[in-house]
This record gives C-alpha cells, sequence and structure tokens, in this order.
C-alpha cells in the first residue's frame, strides 16, 4: 500500500549525536524529493508540545552534514511522558498539519514516540541516533562511530603521558547501560583492560587488569570504565584499587562530553544519509512504529517495540579479545 503524507514532521531528542544533522539533511531532501513537505521541530518534543516548528527546504540543511550536535536541537521534556503533555504535542501536529514523524534520538525517545503513535494513530518512524549503540535491532546507531574515534584518539594521548610515570590510568567512558563504547573503544585504543556492566564483578575485572599488567612488567595500565558499571563510575574503581592494591597510583580521567561532540567520521555521515531516506522510504511504503535499522550493512526495519525491549549483547569474541590482547 502507498501513503503519501502531504508534510511530515521531523525532531532530534534526548542525548545529541555527531550525525544527527547528516540524518535530518537525508530526511529533508528525500522528503522533498517525494513532493512531501517538511516541517522541522526545535527542541524534541519540548517543541513540539510549544508549537516549535518551521517549514524546510533543501536550503535550509545545506552546509550541516560535517557539523556534530543537531541545528534543530535537542532536549529532554518531562512534559511528554504526561498524558497533558503529550495531547499538546498532538494539537500542534493537526495545527500544522503534520500527518507523520520522524523521530531521531535512543531509547527514551522511541519509547515517548511509540505511546504517542498509538495514542494519536500517527505514524512514526524512528532513526536510531546514540552514540550509546544500545538499540536492539541494528547494528550500528548514528553517532557511534564518532564518538568511537573520539575516545581512541584521548586514550592515544593519554597514553603518552602515561607511559612516563607507574600509574594505572582509569578512563570513564560513556554509555547508559551499555558497554559498547567502552569495550570497543578498549580494543581500539589497545587499552590494558575494559570494565563494563555486561561482565564479571567489577573487583575480578580490576585484579585481571592488574595481573595483566604485572605479567608484562609493565609500569603503567590504561583500563577503560562504562560509567555505570558501578555507582561513582571510574572514581570508585580508583577507590576500590587503591584500597586492594596501594602499590598502584591511579589517575582518574572523565572524558564527559567531549565523547558527544566533534564533526560525524565518514561512516557515520554515511549511515545517517542512507537511514534518513529509508525512514522516508518507510512511510511512505505505510509502515508504522518502525525504527530503521543496518543489518549485516542491509537497511532494515524493526518495531519501535522490539527496539526499546529487546537487548543487545555483548560478543564474546569482542570481550575475550581485550583478553587476549593485553597479555
Ligand atoms: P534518548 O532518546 O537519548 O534515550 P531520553 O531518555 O532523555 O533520551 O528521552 C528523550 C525524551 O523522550 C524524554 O525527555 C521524554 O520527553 C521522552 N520520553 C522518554 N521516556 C518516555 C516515556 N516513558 N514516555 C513518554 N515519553 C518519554
Amino acid at each position: 500500500m502507498e501513503f503519501k503524507p502531504k508534510t511530515i514532521g521531523v525532531l532530534t531528542s534526548g542525548g545529541d549525536a555527531p550525525g544527527m544533522n547528516a540524518a535530518l539533511r537525508a530526511v529533508t531532501r528525500a522528503a522533498i524529493s517525494n513532493g512531501i513537505k517538511v516541517k522541522a521541530i526545535y527542541r524534541g518534543y519540548k517543541g513540539l508540545i510549544d508549537g516549535e516548528v518551521e517549514e524546510f527546504t533543501s536550503q535550509n540543511v545545506s552546509g550541516i552534514i560535517q557539523r556534530g550536535g543537531t541545528i534543530i536541537k535537542s532536549a529532554r521534556c518531562p512534559e511528554f511522558p504526561t498524558k497533558e503533555g503529550r495531547e499538546k504535542a498532538y494539537e500542534t501536529l493537526k495545527r500544522e498539519g503534520i500527518e507523520a514523524l520522524i523521530i531521531i534520538g535512543g531509547d527514551g525517545t522511541f519509547t515517548g514516540g511509540r505511546i504517542f503513535a498509538q495514542e494519536y494513530n500517527v505514524p512514526v518512524i524512528g532513526i536510531p541516533g546514540t552514540i550509546d549503540n544500545d538499540l536492539w535491532g541494528t547494528d550500528a546507531t548514528i553517532g557511534y562511530d564518532t564518538a568511537l574515534n573520539t575516545i581512541m584518539h584521548c586514550v592515544d594521548t593519554l597514553r603518552d603521558t602515561a607511559t612516563s610515570h607507574e600509574r594505572v590510568f582509569l578512563v570513564e567512558v560513556m554509555g547508559r547501560d551499555a558497554g559498547f563504547l567502552t569495550l570497543n573503544a578498549a580494543i581500539a585504543a589497545g587499552a590494558e583492560a575494559a570494565i563494563i556492566p555486561e561482565r564479571a564483578t567489577i573487583i575480578e575485572q580490576i585484579e585481571a587488569a592488574i595481573g595483566q599488567g604485572k605479567r608484562k612488567s609493565k609500569n603503567s595500565s590504561i583500563v577503560l570504565v562504562q560509567e555505570h558499571a558501578i555507582e561513582g563510575g571510574a572514581q570508585a574503581v580508583a577507590k576500590m584499587m587503591e584500597h586492594e592494591h596501594p602499590e598502584f597510583s591511579t589517575r582518574v580521567t572523565i572524558l564527559g562530553h567531549l565523547q558527544r561532540g566533534g564533526s560525524p567520521t565518514a561512516n557515520d555521515r554515511i549511515l545517517a544519509s542512507r537511514m534518513g531516506i529509508a525512514a522516508v522510504q518507510a512511510l511512505l511504503e505505510d509502515q508504522r512504529n518502525v525504527m530503521v535499522g543496518v543489518k549485516n550493512g542491509e537497511i532494515d526495519y524493526v518495531p519501535l517495540s522490539k527496539a526499546i525491549k529487546q537487548k543487545k549483547d555483548i560478543k564474546d569474541e569482542k570481550w575475550e579479545a581485550i583478553q587476549v590482547l593485553s597479555i
């Protein structure tokens, strides 16, 4: 069946991620080339509730593919989880003549979008934009590759100073509940260990990391710590280490929001461009409440409900790689 909305809305919501602009550009241009009007909604669900809407032409999205962040801004919106908030959001859609929504964001954004879609019978298509890569049903999310590269470069820089002293450097990495970013950055940067929520207890991981270092008679180690692997993050790990192994001096680096910024990598720009086009295509095919994903290199669509609820696994092979490579 073919569905041809006259006007669609697009928004970016939740944590921002490099490549969101590239996705916005692709959605805008794919829609316009199919004769569909595009209205950009500023500040995610907040702008939907407040009516911060602007019609976009192809020119509005020129010169943005290389820019990090999102030109239409993002926000966390405590009103959207309420019935009253969503009702106001629907009023905006009606007033603006928006017949379908493309939402670019993560888990929270999709949860809200799904509820809204069911309540008001509005087709909603999700594009995964999050540095955490924690969504089920897609091999990669927009922003993940850029963040991975940013972290890798930071750790490379840190290594220069780390090797000049006898220390354990603990680098705290983002990732919400997921260890993908930490584990893969650890492999890419050649870290001695990664501490992630999905594997072993913290103390076991610390012992393993120290053990690896000793075996090599290395005088310094770099350990990547996922921010929520333990309450208190890398600082808490440092305290534990100093308690258990006072012979080691520890240094903590929290990368924080550095990880979210920067110009998107080629991989993220390509992924975002493909996903933006595929999201418009999904609407034209009358698909509803699905997320655009990539599986084995091909575009794939998965129900939002699955993307939100199911948990993506860390591959054992990747986890074992760290152990093998740090001997
Ligand atoms: P992300 O999309 O990056 O996971 P958040 O978790 O902050 O970011 O979610 C973005 C926004 O989505 C929230 O500020 C809120 O407006 C909306 N949202 C999140 N969870 C829900 C929910 N359970 N019901 C309705 N809206 C939600």
